[in-house]
């Protein structure tokens, strides 16, 4: 993973001319003054571990699992938001952790936990390090160092369970790795976020993910049948059938926990057969509330495809242009639907024709497999995109909220006003990225031209859309989590009784506070 980028730097992504122009012309994006910094130049704080800590941590995970040089330690400071990788660009590691320590079992974890919890050193649990909203990053205030707790040696497929289809994973799988071993048993897990690649098990776990195959196979939340987790107090072990009445399911307090109440060490995950068949189309709808409107019929009433997205106009007369007509973009390119449906050929063919049938009956056009195949051509490209844009001078963002559907209007058109009021003239862009009967989830991408103090003028664009989301009755996060970025807002949906509990469940669990501190709790 690049440090101060996404992924792998060989996929890098080129501006083309013509969109350099447009970027020139349109939002006035020049590029910055300043080049970025080079790895040698990221300043780090002087390593605050004293050599006790340093060598019980060795002595409980192995010299080779401990690691202390500035490359371990560049490479788990914060996660991959636009703030964190501006950061990084700058040259500021000052979130760097002192040391990282990669654990091989459950009983490491547990045991560094107890080292830690003893010498007051915070732990911060690492995925994929892929977190968007300050998961990554630990409050230092009080404590004698920082780890990060690499989980990439946690990487078994443990078991499986054909006919139950369960099979229990260890939280340091990537997406691609957790495929590949339930592939050999002929089966997936379905989860596909566009962080895929490099995200892990834990990681969607910890911060509740959701895949963009959501509407076939569920969010990561739903696919947990079971869990271990190591906290500083001990061991907990949850989930021993698919529902029970036997009192609330405290499975729910360790997912979306964010690495504040223990460590996952294992999952127990609903699995399905790999897909005979993947078929991606698309659709077009007039205008953004119409086809809102049929993807509400299709979520109430069914099948759903297994991928069901809806781009508004802004964000699909971006996604399909090509470079050569950016010049002139025009505003009739409506409204494109994804819908994409994975399975067997009966079961596929099935759905594609109900959904179909609904998608022509809610005034939708046919616009065939193009449009679908492109999408899922490219769907884990777009992050090379944004550190092209950062590096050409735009300020260019995301953001997800979930409400109800009778008040996705509202709070459409809410954020997008407050993106607007804070940014000037931005691009914005939104999709309905995941379907419920009784709502959706909306996705924002931003694109603007940087100020000479991007990480304020993001700040600001930040805090107003959290605040429309507040009063317009969303939820200030469908997938992407709390972290540091959204406690604030976390804390007014939950109310002071809720936090209490959160703080009650942390201190039970974690007394010493020594869990990613500064994270998720209000
Ligand atoms: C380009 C990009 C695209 C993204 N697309 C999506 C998307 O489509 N859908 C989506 O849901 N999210 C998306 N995300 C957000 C992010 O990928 C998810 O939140 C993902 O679940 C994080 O997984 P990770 O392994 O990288 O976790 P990390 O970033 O390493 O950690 C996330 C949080 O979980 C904690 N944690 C990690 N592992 C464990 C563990 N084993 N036990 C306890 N706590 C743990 C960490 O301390 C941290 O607080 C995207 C992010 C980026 C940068």
């Amino acid at each position: 993973m690049l440090w101060s980028g996404w992924g792998d730097p060989a996929k890098a992504a080129e501006l083309p001319e013509p969109v350099r122009r447009l970027l020139g012309e349109v939002l006035g994006i020049r590029e910055p003054a300043a080049p970025a910094a080079t790895f040698g130049e990221v300043r780090l704080p002087a390593p605050a571990l004293s050599p006790l800590v340093l060598t019980s941590l060795g002595a409980i995970v192995g010299g080779d699992h401990l690691r202390f040089d500035d490359d371990a330690r560049i490479r788990h400071t914060r996660g991959k938001s636009t703030p964190d990788l501006l950061l990084m660009r700058a040259g500021n590691g000052s979130d760097a952790p002192d040391a990282v320590v990669l654990p091989g079992t459950h009983g490491e974890v547990a045991e560094v936990l107890r080292l830690c919890a003893e010498h007051r050193v915070a732990v911060v649990p690492f995925g994929g390090g892929t977190s968007v909203v300050g998961g990554l990053v630990a409050s230092r205030t009080g404590f004698a160092g920082v780890v990060a707790l690499d989980l990439a040696r946690l990487n078994r497929l443990v078991s499986v369970d054909p006919e139950s289809m369960v099979a229990e994973l260890e939280p340091g799988l990537r997406g691609p790795q957790a495929e590949h071993l339930l592939a050999g048993h002929g089966m997936t897990l379905g989860h596909f976020p566009q962080s895929y690649e490099y995200a892990t098990l834990g990681g969607f776990a910890a911060a509740r993910s959701s895949g963009q195959a959501s509407a076939g196979y569920g969010r990561f939340d739903d696919l947990v049948v079971g869990l271990t987790a190591a906290t500083p107090r001990g061991t907990l072990d949850l989930g021993r059938a698919p529902k029970s009445a036997a009192g609330p399911d405290l499975r729910q307090v360790i997912l979306g926990s964010e690495g504040a109440f223990g460590v996952i060490t294992s999952l127990r995950l609903r699995v399905r057969r790999a897909p005979e068949l993947r078929v991606y189309e698309g659709w077009r709808f007039g205008a953004f509330p119409a086809g809102v409107a049929a993807l509400r019929r299709l979520a109430q009433e069914g099948p759903l495809p297994t991928v069901l997205r809806l781009s508004d106009e802004a964000e699909t007369m971006v996604g399909l242009a090509k470079p050569s007509d950016l010049g002139s973009l025009s505003s009739d390119s409506g409204c494109l639907v994804v819908a994409g449906y994975e399975g067997t050929p009966g079961d596929v063919s099935y759905r594609r024709e109900r959904t179909a049938a609904t998608l022509a009956e809610m005034g939708g056009v046919y616009l065939g497999p193009e449009p679908g195949e492109k999408w899922a051509h490219g769907r884990y490209a777009a992050p090379y995109l944004r550190d092209s844009l950062l590096a050409a001078g735009a300020t260019v963002e995301t953001l997800e909220t979930a409400c109800f559907w009778s008040g996705v209007p509202r709070l459409y058109d809410a954020v997008r006003r407050a993106l607007a009021a804070s940014l000037g003239s931005p691009l914005v862009m939104c999709h309905v990225s995941h379907v419920y009967g009784t709502g959706a989830s909306l996705y924002f991408t931003v694109v603007t031209a940087q100020t000479d103090d991007p990480l304020g003028q993001w700040a600001g664009a930040k805090r107003a859309a959290g605040e429309a989301i507040v009063q317009s009755g969303g939820t200030i996060s469908h997938h992407h989590g709390v972290g540091r970025d959204h406690r604030q807002a976390y804390a007014l949906e939950i109310g002071e009784l809720g936090a209490e509990i959160l703080r009650g469940i942390k201190e039970r669990l974690d007394p010493a506070g020594i869990l990613n501190p500064g994270v998720l709790i209000p």
